[in-house]
């Protein structure tokens, strides 16, 4: 990594809508971040159909979180130790039964998340942006028809995939899963504010993506202010 004062491994919060995984992927690209996305993982399994995929089908399609064991089960398949990488948790700890698993899972491979990011958008404007929300079916990179739109309509940058609508994008997935996130990140939230309060970061999501990623850069020390280093736990 080419800039050692910014976090090592971290984790990014925000509600769904909120503009994280664009934020990530941005991360990812100019940092070199290993982006650890669980809703990714879990769609990928869903599309290879496989044991895990088809058992998580049902709570993604309706908006519901993925039961704990089978997100352990996910990441035990998909998380390696890092050695030399940098990773960047994107959808995960996302209910206080996952915040010990992410323990244990530093423990157990060495790591440790030095940087707990929130993006901060109100439940309202989650919801506008969601209906607007695009995604490659193949590669799963993120488009917004106003705020992020891709340079040809309706396909992928990458790869010229169509680009398709999420399933839980769909109106009435939107609001409930807006209330799934109300009800379990607050407390995630306030557990890592309490223990690592100089490790958590927070990020006015409600600006145009380029204010907010350059306001995420600062937030995680890039540039030069005295008082944007990140603390080591
Ligand atoms: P995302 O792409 O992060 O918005 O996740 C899409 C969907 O995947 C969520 O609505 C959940 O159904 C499921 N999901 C993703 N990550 C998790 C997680 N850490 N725990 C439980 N369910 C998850």
């Amino acid at each position: 990594m080419s800039h050692p004062e910014i976090p090592q491994h971290l984790v990014i919060f925000g509600r769904p809508g909120c503009g994280k995984s664009s934020l990530a992927e941005r991360l990812g690209s100019e940092f070199g971040y290993t982006l650890i996305r669980t809703g990714e993982m879990l769609r990928e399994a869903i599309r290879r159909q496989d044991f895990l995929g088809k058992r998580v089908e049902i709570h993604l399609a309706k908006g519901e979180l993925v039961p704990d064991p089978l997100i352990f089960e996910l990441l035990e398949l998909n998380l390696k130790s890092p050695g030399t990488a940098h990773l960047l948790f994107d959808g995960f700890p996302r209910t206080m039964g996952q915040v010990p698993l992410l323990e244990q899972f530093e423990k157990r491979l060495d790591f440790r998340i030095d940087c707990y990011l929130e993006i901060e958008v109100s439940r309202a404007e989650a919801v506008a942006r969601m209906t607007g929300r695009r995604v490659c079916p193949k590669c799963g990179t993120t488009y917004h028809l106003i705020a992020r739109p891709p340079k040809v309509a309706e396909t992928c940058d990458l790869d010229g995939t169509p680009l398709e609508r999420r399933k839980d994008d769909k109106k009435e997935v939107v609001e409930f899963r807006q209330q799934v996130y109300d009800d379990n990140a607050l407390p995630i939230l306030q557990y890592y504010e309490a223990r690592y309060p100089g490790l958590c970061r927070k990020v006015n999501g409600e600006q145009p993506f380029e204010a907010v990623y350059s306001e995420t850069r600062r937030a995680l020390g890039v540039t030069d202010g005295a008082d944007q280093g990140t603390a080591k736990r």
